[in-house]
């Protein structure tokens, strides 16, 4: 899974970058892995996977990872070109989902590119950006087809789904906003990678003292969640400074940390939550000596796509699974003494793979 964080400058989106990459390396003891300053890979944090490695002495255990990108340069004008521009757009296409950061908090010291604290504002000109980048995309699509579209039919609605797309942008709203029920069209929005079709995740930037009440006593964090609610899309409230200093102390201290702030979960927690929860995700996982691993995959996965996470050849040989859940796992102490209780399930190709399942799969090379 892939996460671009947007917001307009000076919001926060680089203090929160470094802390989440930082603090998720160290959750997990997960090699900080950069592949460019702008990405940073972060482990999912998962303490069923201690306790099956440990159950295991697996000599390897893999968290799930998630992708953070920085998208900085998105700026009012970026879809014409301004500042950074087009190629920050060009890396939001490639995310599954956008973590968009707004300032919900107040500090003279640090400036607001529009002159004052209102996260609704922000959010509207960063979408307008983003539509006016997908209004680009669909123009020069509804050109392109319009040349072939009399002598073709399927082509010709085709053209009637991009016409009614770019009514929709021009009316100010999302891609994501397009409503259908029918399986070829939606397969045909996706296909055009609008920027707007992406699920949003808000992230609200506030000061140390609203993180108690997750927000609620801001009237700005309020203004985002009513915004979010009426967009399809989630918030979570944080403190980029606060998960910088948390970033920063080791397991043990944190804890005492979050509880002297009076919370019980760091910000990247609250994030891989909620782009779980608004992507639809679970993990299973796998066990052994060799290693023990969490695989992230879309909640109504069939277990031959999901063994097809694991290598292609798990997909295409796919004979079954063998299936216990983690509870049943951890209770029987082993794989074997599960089996014995009877809690070992043979799941064939239409088993829909549940969350915290442990998995082995049968299959043909
Ligand atoms: P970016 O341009 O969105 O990447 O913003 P930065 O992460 O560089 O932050 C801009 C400025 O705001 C820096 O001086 C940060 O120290 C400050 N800042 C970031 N988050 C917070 C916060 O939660 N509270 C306060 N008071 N300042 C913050």
């Amino acid at each position: 899974m892939k996460l671009g964080i947007v917001g307009l400058p000076n919001v926060g989106k680089s203090t929160l970058f470094n802390s989440l990459t930082k603090a998720g390396a160290q959750a997990a003891n997960y090699p900080f892995c950069t592949i460019d300053p702008n990405v940073g890979v972060v482990a999912v944090p998962d303490a069923r996977i201690k306790t099956l490695g440990e159950m295991h002495h697996s000599k390897k255990v893999t968290p799930a990872v998630i992708e953070f990108v920085d998208i900085a340069g998105l700026v009012r004008g970026a879809s014409k070109g301004e500042g950074l521009g087009n190629q920050f757009l060009a890396n939001i296409r490639e995310c599954d989902a956008i973590v968009h950061v707004v300032r919900c908090f107040e500090d003279e010291n640090v400036i607001h590119v529009d002159g004052s604290v209102d996260p609704v504002r922000d959010i509207e000109t960063i979408n307008l950006e983003l539509i006016f980048a997908d209004l680009e995309v669909l123009e020069r699509r509804i050109a392109k087809t319009q040349k072939s579209a009399n002598n073709d039919k399927s082509l010709k609605k085709e053209l009637e789904i991009l016409k009614e797309l770019k009514v929709l942008l021009e009316d100010g709203k999302p891609a994501s906003a397009f409503e259908t029920d029918d399986a070829d069209v939606a397969a045909f929005v996706a296909s055009l990678c609008l920027l707007t079709a992406k699920p949003v995740i808000y992230a609200a930037n506030v000061k140390e003292d609203d993180l108690a009440d997750d927000g609620a006593s801001n009237p700005h964090v309020t203004a985002v969640r009513a915004y979010a609610a009426a967009h399809q899309s989630k918030v979570f409230c944080v403190s980029a400074q606060i998960e910088e200093e948390i970033a920063a102390l080791d397991e043990s201290e944190k804890a005492d940390y979050l509880e002297a702030l009076g919370i019980s979960v760091s910000g990247l927690d609250k994030l891989i939550a909620a782009s779980y929860e608004l992507l639809g995700l679970i993990s299973f996982l796998t066990t052994g000596e060799d290693e023990t691993r969490a695989w992230t995959i879309k909640k109504g996965s069939k277990a031959p796509q999901a063994a097809g996470k694991i290598h292609t050849d798990f997909e295409r040989g796919f004979i079954r699974a063998e299936v216990i859940g983690y509870d049943d796992f951890v209770r029987c102490g082993s794989s074997a003494a599960a089996k014995e209780k009877g809690l070992m399930r043979l799941e064939g190709k239409d088993y829909v793979v549940q969350d915290g399942d442990v998995i082995l799969f049968r299959f043909n090379v």
